[in-house]
């Protein structure tokens, strides 16, 4: 028998997977509690996914416009007033704000309560002057910017992800500090849409793909005119009379460079929200800030469960709906699911996007596993050609029998394309599959079985060919 306050369920969170877990328990009749510190919808709708891609749109336009004699066309571009870009930035979140309304998940059987959660046991909670108890308890609380101690960073203003979209006045030139999937995606849109951009990091740019496909991107970032310090460390910022000074040094501390720029932004990462939880009373394990959760999704208390960002490990919306079905199935129903680890897909939309699924061939490299590499270039496929698409490629790591470990795609459209290849990887797929599917002529995705046509091709060996010659009476020359 359940008491007054007690709950099947309790969610703390009300972002991506706060909500897909708590709108999933309520529908299948459990009795719900979902408690929000701030707003429902989280990083995604406010701060992460929903206000980038749609700067990013209009900075494609930008750049459409900007390039449209390339395709016969003439158009000028009137000088861009960011201010009414980033309205529409602000009217976009709100046309999706009431699908993540409380009044929503209300209507679906869920208690909607706005306060900070706070545990006090291993099996209650205190939210404002209440304690609850429930059978289970999921953990939803997100991720954070992680800010790294620059000398006098304290002493100037700078954006984050969770200001940039908020931002009510020109960017007449940003420094962005950080070369992962967020600082790339607002350098490239702040650039397109006219601010001087320079980006500094201490690593190439997304350094956690392939070299030969990141530097795609990195061409075109220099095209956008992006100025670019990779491999640099960061020492010093400081406030100028028009915005701020960044001091950095290259590897070799030969060259001492300074930067200024009117604003800056942060973009060096992430961390979990885990602090002042009362995780220790609820006898939850942290180690070096972080969530321990295993691969059910459940932390060191095996009836508090943990999902999206701040179980980790890919801080991706996607995923946090993936783990919030795990989560589900597991507290709810008490069924072993564990969390998929492999064919993970993910894409950085910088323009031209870079999409991935499965292993990068560094990651096979460090696995020392044996692995075959194909690639196909988007400017061997007509409708890349149409399009004047050209720029990137696809390529594609195999085990030498042929089956697919990993894809990546650089190019238009990637996230896109990348489907196919997650689904091919996810059911274990050999790539023959690839090239006996049809794909219709002429699309972009003609380029998933070129690439794996390449594998066919080398398949055929000079005494292959003779062997078939022979057997069939063929009669062309070598
Ligand atoms: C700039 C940017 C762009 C991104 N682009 C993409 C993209 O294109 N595609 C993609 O898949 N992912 C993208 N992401 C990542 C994506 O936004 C996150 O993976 C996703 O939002 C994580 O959802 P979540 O529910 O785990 O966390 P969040 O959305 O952070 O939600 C956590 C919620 O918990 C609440 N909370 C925290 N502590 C407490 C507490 N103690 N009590 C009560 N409530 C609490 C917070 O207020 C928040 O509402 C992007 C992220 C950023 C920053």
């Amino acid at each position: 028998m359940v008491s007054k306050t007690d709950y099947d369920l309790c969610v703390i969170g009300g972002g991506a997977a706060g909500l897909v877990t708590a709108a999933g328990a309520a529908t299948i009749g459990a009795k719900v509690i979902l408690i929000e510190k701030h707003r429902l919808g989280g990083d995604c709708l406010y701060t992460g996914c929903v206000p980038s891609k749609t700067l990013i749109h209009s900075a494609e336009i930008a750049h459409s416009i900007k390039t449209a004699q390339r395709f016969g066309l003439s158009a000028q571009l009137d000088p861009i007033d960011q201010k009414k870009v980033m309205q529409r930035v602000v009217d976009v979140i709100k046309t999706i704000e009431p699908n993540d309304s409380p009044d929503r998940f209300r209507a679906l059987g869920v208690e909607v309560v706005f306060a900070e959660a706070r545990f006090t046991a291993k099996d209650r909670l205190s939210v404002d002057d209440r304690e609850i108890t429930a059978r289970k308890f999921v953990l939803a609380t997100g991720s954070r910017p992680f800010v790294p101690p620059i000398s006098g960073l304290d002493n100037v203003d700078y954006f984050t992800n969770e200001t940039i979209f908020n931002v009510t006045e020109n960017i007449p030139s940003l420094i962005v500090i950080g070369s992962g999937a967020i600082g790339c995606e607002m350098a490239q849109s702040f650039a397109r849409l006219g601010s001087k951009v320079s980006l500094l990091s201490n690593t190439g740019l997304l350094p956690i793909e392939d070299a030969d496909m990141s530097a795609v991107v990195e061409q075109q970032f220099l095209q956008d005119g992006i100025t670019l310090h990779l491999g640099v460390m960061v020492n010093q910022v400081e406030k100028t009379a028009t915005g701020v000074r960044v001091h950095i040094q290259n590897d070799y501390k030969e060259h001492a460079i300074e930067i200024e720029g009117s604003h800056l932004l942060i973009a060096t990462g992430r961390q979990s929200n885990v602090e002042h939880m009362g995780l220790d009373k609820a006898e939850v394990s942290i180690e070096k800030g972080k969530l321990q959760v295993d691969a059910r999704l459940r932390t060191s208390n095996k009836n508090i469960f943990a999902c999206g960002d701040v179980a980790g490990p890919y801080l991706f919306t996607h995923m946090a709906e993936h783990q919030a079905g795990i989560v589900l199935r597991n507290a709810l129903f008490h069924l072993p699911a564990k969390t998929q680890s492999t064919g993970i897909p993910w894409c950085t939309f910088t323009a031209p996007e870079l999409a991935r699924v499965g292993l990068s061939e560094q990651e096979a490299q460090q696995q020392a596993i044996q692995y075959q590499v194909y690639t196909f270039p988007f400017s061997d496929i007509d409708r890349g050609i149409t399009d004047g698409e050209m720029n990137g490629l696809a390529k594609i790591i195999t085990t030498p029998k042929g089956k697919l470990l990993g894809a990546c795609i650089v190019g238009p459209h990637a996230g896109e394309l990348i489907s196919e290849y997650v689904l091919a990887i996810s059911q274990g797929l050999n790539v023959s599959a690839l090239s006996n599917t049809i794909h219709i002529y002429p699309t972009l995705a003609q380029i998933n079985r070129r690439v794996a046509d390449q594998r066919m091709k080398e398949a055929l060996t000079p005494t292959r060919k003779c062997w078939i010659k022979r057997l069939f009476g063929l009669r062309g020359g070598d």
